[in-house]
């Protein structure tokens, strides 16, 4: 099986005694079919994701998530902790369909500048667009079941860090 490392950020940021978080729609995501009714149709649902990439050669996973953070949603980021590693497998679908054992190290980190979807031009292939949500509403908007986690694991740790 074919194996990927990658990094990613839940970025925070608090506003007027909120905490928001950074999420990305990823460009591309194919439409879900809907099953229901009499036959399959095609619904633009919005995927809802953390921003996150492959670590590269030399780079360090901590390096890795801070980047990807900056180019998927324009903002630069500071690290407070590490979260935990998510991992999950998927079929590629393209070329050889192979399986790919994925695992994405997620840390935790404040925002510091930048404005949300200030992202390079030819980042929009693989970002539709970036954006703030209330943290407590991201385990039920974020995708998949391990961002959830990393979603509800930021809000364990700022609930017990009041100084933050
Ligand atoms: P990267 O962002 O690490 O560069 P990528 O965009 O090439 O990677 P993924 O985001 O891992 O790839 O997506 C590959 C497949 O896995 C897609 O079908 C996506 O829907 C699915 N996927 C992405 N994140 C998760 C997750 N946390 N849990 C389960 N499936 C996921």
């Amino acid at each position: 099986m074919q194996r990927e490392i990658s990094a990613g950020g839940v970025v925070v940021r608090k506003n007027e005694g909120e905490w928001w978080i950074a999420a990305i729609e990823p460009a591309g995501e194919p439409a879900a079919v809907v099953l229901s009714g009499k036959r399959p149709w095609r619904r633009a649902k919005t995927v809802l994701c953390l921003p996150k990439g492959l670590v590269d050669p030399g780079e360090k996973a901590l390096e890795a998530a801070l980047r990807e953070v900056r180019e998927e949603t324009g903002i630069v980021a500071v690290p407070l902790t590490k979260l935990a590693d998510i991992k999950y497998t998927y079929v590629r679908s393209w070329g050889d369909r192979e399986r790919v054992f994925k695992i994405v190290t997620f840390y935790l980190l404040r925002y510091e500048s930048g404005e949300i979807g200030n992202i390079r031009e030819e980042m929009r292939i693989e970002v539709a667009r970036a954006l703030w949500m209330r943290l407590e509403e991201a385990p039920k908007l974020l995708a998949y079941r391990g961002e959830k986690q990393m979603a509800r694991k930021a809000m364990e740790y700022l609930a017990s860090h009041p100084q933050l």
